[in-house]
């Protein structure tokens, strides 16, 4: 990992004991992707909150949404930035054991490309305070926008901004609660509560070079020696969704295609619509 990425996660692993959690500890081997990914992963810790990570430098900006994002342009959902996390985060999909830091089972509820809008980069908006970006998910789609909120200028720690959909074609306006009820992982198709009790298969790589799922019980009191192993070969569908998603170029939109991240390139924002359809390509 470069450098920068490591001294950019040091609060993570300063927050974490990995002989006790089976978070990743960033030294899995994460595959290079044309385009930025992002993960949402549905975290049941204290409270239950929607975890958004947008693949920046090397690692994921974080922020807690603790409704979850909501596809209705009135919501301003509170977006509570947190620690760097490392790339291989993004496939992680398990329970956190009590007591630890973030204790409580995760779920990967959404995973897709990313990319800003407008002439600024990512980072020069992230520092003005406010990024417009779009996400093609299997469930987030279209233009975004993060915007810290002020009043932390009196000394706060200006860490809470607002998440809130941008109008396109993608908004819906209200009855949003079904979007945040969808209690199915897309990297494994199990609920919270089956992966609370370790069971069903294990999530597909997004983030990760292996092509193996990881194992489905990823809780405390694993076995160690075989943690890191994994338990079922299951990766051909993503590497054929990557293929084909990587070729075809005019490919348009299809809602119920059950797209994998991999397929999502389907990005309507007009500065990064171009560049997102040509899809993802995990190498590797
Ligand atoms: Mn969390």
């Amino acid at each position: 990992m470069a450098k920068e990425a490591l001294r950019k996660l040091s609060k993570y692993g300063s927050k974490r004991d990995f002989t006790v959690t089976d978070e990743p500890s960033g030294e899995s081997e994460v595959a290079t992707s044309e385009h930025l990914r992002f993960v949402i992963q549905k975290h049941a810790a204290r409270r239950l909150h929607y975890d958004l990570r947008l693949e920046l430098g090397g690692v994921f900006k974080s922020w807690a949404v603790t409704k979850g994002p909501s596809p209705d342009p009135r919501d301003k959902r509170l977006a509570v930035e947190v620690e760097d996390h490392p790339l291989d985060y993004g496939d992680f999909e398990g329970t956190i054991p009590k007591g630890e830091y973030g204790g409580g089972t995760v779920l990967l509820w959404d995973r897709g490309l990313w990319a800003p809008e407008g002439d600024a980069s990512a980072e020069q908006q992230l520092r003005k305070g406010e990024l417009k970006f779009v996400m093609e998910g299997e469930r987030m789609h279209g233009s975004w926008v993060l915007v810290r909120m002020k009043g932390d200028r009196y000394g706060g720690k200006r860490n809470n901004w607002l998440l809130i959909k941008q109008r396109d074609a993608a908004a819906v306006e209200g009855k949003t609660d079904a979007l945040m009820e969808e209690d199915r992982s897309v990297a494994s198709g199990r609920k919270m509560a089956d992966i609370e009790a370790g069971k069903g298969r294990g999530p597909e790589p997004f983030m990760l070079k292996s092509k193996a799922a990881a194992k489905a019980n990823a809780v405390w009191h694993s076995n160690r020696a075989d943690a890191s192993a994994s338990t079922a070969p299951a990766a051909r569908q993503p590497a054929a969704r990557a293929k084909r998603s990587g070729k075809s170029t005019n490919r348009t939109a299809s809602k119920g295609s059950g797209g994998s991240a991999h397929a999502a390139g389907e990005a309507s924002g007009p500065s990064a619509g171009g560049r997102a359809r040509r899809g993802a390509r995990s190498r590797g």
